[in-house]
């Protein structure tokens, strides 16, 4: 299976899955880039997985469906665009394999990943939206960021060389926020260099755990961040609370 990175508005990437002939194609918020690809490479599209309801998610969907009726659409049931209706728990076909569904709310309520374990010498993938992004995560929209922390602390019991496929290169501001919240990690100046080259994705979960300060509000210096940026002291262990804090400082920085 190839996964080939389709970018789209300013920095959308839409992901598709390519197995012989057939693609799999994850949040086409625009047709026409990936109507393009599919027609260069003479590929067929099989089906469309969607993680969440915003239109640079789901806004080239109805012209796909128009130019490959066969393609089956999956996605939450609130969508209003799914020809069969996934959640937490579904499987989803994968070309000779199966994804599992996880509701990993936060960024919306309704928001999924497609979480396709490994297989041989192959690493689990995961198509996360705009729920995990390279050294950041999402913003809170209509979930809330409760939700979204677990929703990542999920996403990190995986196996460290997961690889995880999110919707956005947003990577060097996230680093530029990570790198002020630990201003001495020097895995987070690394990162800073290297993300002049994109794309900066897919990234292992190894990497994000060096350098995504949502996913090490367990580590002391970013806990005493999260307090030097308004977060109560008593309540600087408490990682649901260092998350929420860093999320509204993400937001004004
Ligand atoms: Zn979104």
């Amino acid at each position: 299976m190839n996964i080939i990175a389709i970018p789209a508005f300013h920095d959308n990437y839409i992901w598709l899955l390519q197995q012989g002939s057939e693609v799999v194609c994850v949040d086409p918020g625009d047709a026409t880039p990936v109507r393009q690809y599919l027609e260069a490479q003479r590929l067929q599209l099989a089906a469309i997985w969607l993680t969440h309801h915003h239109n640079d998610h789901i806004g080239g969907v109805a012209e796909l469906k128009r130019l490959w009726p066969q393609a089956t659409v999956y996605g939450h049931q609130t969508l209003g665009l799914a020809d069969v209706a996934v959640a937490e728990g579904s499987r989803v076909p994968a070309f000779n394999a199966e994804a599992d569904v996880w509701a990993v709310p936060g960024h919306t309520d309704t928001h999924l990943a497609y979480v396709l374990h490994g297989q041989g010498a192959q690493p689990t993938r995961v198509f996360c939206g705009d729920t995990l992004f390279s050294a950041g995560c999402g913003r809170v929209f209509t979930g809330t960021a409760a939700q979204l922390h677990h929703s990542l602390q999920r996403l990190n019991t995986l196996p460290e060389n997961t690889l995880f496929y999110p919707a956005h290169e947003y990577t060097a501001a996230n680093l530029r926020f990570a790198a002020a919240v630990e201003p001495a990690n020097a895995d987070v100046q690394a990162a800073l260099t290297a993300a002049a080259n994109t794309p900066t994705l897919p990234v292992t979960l190894a990497h994000e755990r060096r350098i995504n300060p949502f996913l090490r509000t367990d580590k002391a210096g970013v806990q005493a961040a999260a307090v030097a940026a308004g977060l109560p002291a008593d309540q600087s262990t408490d990682s649901a609370a260092v998350f929420a804090a860093l999320r509204e400082w993400k937001n004004r920085f």
